[in-house]
């Protein structure tokens, strides 16, 4: 793809990395956007870095009505000699194609886009902040944007990339987080859009994340929406738990979000030659396992924190702490591991790291 590229006349001053550490996540943005059109009989079509700035939107633009809006999450590092990776980011230009054919988006080449969204953080490059934990978050989404308000798909999309510089997740080392498992509200069905990156799944989670915030608790845990009884996910985080001297972690059905980290996790993980399974795993499995003292650790996986250790889970009445509310050495094994092979001081033995510059 030929990209059309217009500068800023008015480039911003990027924050330190000292600086980042004091910004929210995901409030700072680079000083271009890549774009890229699409329209019926057209393709996608006219890619350009821009200025970023404010997106023009009919009113009837059909995203702000029905919600046809997809996006992707995932990170750029900036290594010890300077040059700038990515963590797999072909996963992520595939997951947002599965993405795309749940929510009738057209598809995407996921080659060329990738290669234009490594050329918009190249323009970018002063950017990456290089101190440890920090990176260039990296955010795809693509929007419906076509002026009608019928309910069918859009003949015509965009899809956009911006960026933002970002502090380390945990300042202080990994903190165990509290978590509840919410028994009122359900985030997928079996057969709806849990497995897909649609902003409707985020809107529908709120209320329950506000009421975890209220009670204390950074997240909940989502249970299937089916029989309200098997281990899903954590807001925009997979789950694992280590039962037994195994890495247990509930297998994709569908409703649960395929995570870059989850699925990296289960390849080193078998790497080590210790016990892995992908499985259904109720609660109360769970309770019985934490109850007869089975249960070693907990954690999260996602992009923005990598490993998040869990040191509270509650479900009603029952609280389980976890490793004494520590970080256990699966846990610390695996963040060291992946942020290592993320900012390439260790050795990328499976081909994860992407080079952009
Ligand atoms: C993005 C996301 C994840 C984590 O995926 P990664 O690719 O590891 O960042 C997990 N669950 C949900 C609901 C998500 O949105």
């Amino acid at each position: 793809m030929n990209l059309r590229l217009e500068r800023t006349k008015v480039p911003k001053k990027r924050p330190s990395d000292q600086e980042l550490s004091g910004i929210k996540f995901g409030t700072v943005f680079t000083d271009h956007m890549l774009l890229i059109d699409y329209g019926e009989g057209k393709g996608w079509h006219d890619g350009r870095i821009v200025p970023y700035g404010p997106l023009s939107l009919d009113p009837a633009a059909c995203c702000l009505h029905y919600g046809q809006l997809i996006f992707e999450g995932m990170k750029a590092y900036r290594t010890k000699e300077g040059s700038i990776v990515m963590f797999r980011p072909d996963r992520n230009m595939a997951r947002m194609n599965e993405s795309c054919g749940r929510m009738c988006i057209p598809p995407i080449d996921e080659k060329e886009f990738l290669a234009a969204t490594a050329e918009l953080v190249s323009l970018e490059e002063a950017w990456v902040p290089s101190a440890p934990g920090t990176s260039l978050y990296v955010r795809p989404f693509i929007i419906a944007n076509e002026p009608f308000l019928g309910v069918r798909a859009s003949q015509s999309y965009l899809f956009a990339v911006i960026l933002s510089p970002v502090g380390a997740y945990f300042t202080e080392g990994l903190s165990p987080i509290r978590i509840y498992v919410e028994s009122d509200y359900v985030r997928a069905v079996r057969g709806g859009t849990g497995f897909a990156k649609c902003a409707g799944n985020y809107a529908a989670s709120l209320k329950s994340q506000e009421e975890a915030h209220k009670a204390g608790y950074s997240q909940v845990l989502w249970l299937d929406g089916v029989e309200r009884k098997y281990i899903e996910e954590v807001g925009g985080m997979n789950i694992f738990f280590v039962i037994d001297g195994e890495v247990v972690t509930p297998e994709l059905n569908g409703s649960i979000l395929p995570g870059i980290t989850r699925m990296s996790i289960i390849e080193l993980v078998k790497s080590w030659g210790m016990p892995m399974s992908e499985r259904k795993i109720s609660i109360g499995e769970l309770e019985d396992a934490h109850r007869s003292g089975k249960v070693q650790e907990a954690f999260c996986a996602g992009t923005a924190a990598v490993i998040s250790p869990i040191g509270e889970l509650k479900w009603n009445e029952n609280v389980m702490i976890f490793n004494d509310n520590k970080i256990g050495r699966v846990s610390q094994r695996l963040y060291d591991e992946i942020t290592g092979i993320q900012t390439c001081a260790l050795e990328d033995k499976f081909g994860w790291v992407y080079r952009v510059k």
